[in-house]
C-alpha cells in the first residue's frame, strides 16, 4: 500500500527523479539530492520512510543513501534522524503546525 503522503511529494509521478540524481558524478550526488528535494512538503515523512526501510542507492529526504559500506550508510541514516529530530523540534515550537507523519 502506498502511503497517502506520496501524492504530495515533489517527485510524485516523476519517474526520472532518481535517474537525474544518479546521473551526477559521485562527489556531487549528495548535493544534487539535496537540491532535488528542496522545498518538498513531505520531507519529514520521506525521512521516516528512509529510516524504516533499508533502501539504498535512492534519494530520501534530500539524502542520497549510499550503497558502499556500513559506515556511509550509518552516516546517511544519521542525516535522516537529524531531519526528523529537527521537524519534531519545530513542531514543539509551533504547536499550531504539528508534525504529521501519516501512512
Ligand atoms: S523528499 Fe522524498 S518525497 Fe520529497 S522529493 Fe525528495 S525523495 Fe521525493
Amino acid at each position: 500500500m502506498i502511503p497517502s503522503w506520496h501524492e504530495r511529494a515533489k517527485c510524485a509521478g516523476d519517474l526520472a527523479f532518481i535517474e537525474r540524481v544518479e546521473a551526477v558524478a559521485d562527489n556531487k550526488r549528495r548535493a544534487a539530492a539535496r537540491a532535488a528535494c528542496a522545498g518538498c512538503p513531505v520531507l519529514t515523512e520521506c525521512a521516516v520512510e528512509g529510516l524504516e526501510t533499508s533502501a539504498y542507492a535512492v534519494v530520501r529526504a534530500g539524502v542520497w543513501l549510499r550503497a558502499n559500506g556500513q559506515r556511509t550508510r550509518t552516516a546517511d541514516r544519521h542525516e535522516l534522524v537529524a531531519i526528523v529530530a529537527s521537524a519534531r523540534a519545530r513542531a514543539v515550537d509551533r504547536p499550531d503546525r504539528p508534525l504529521s507523519v501519516s501512512a
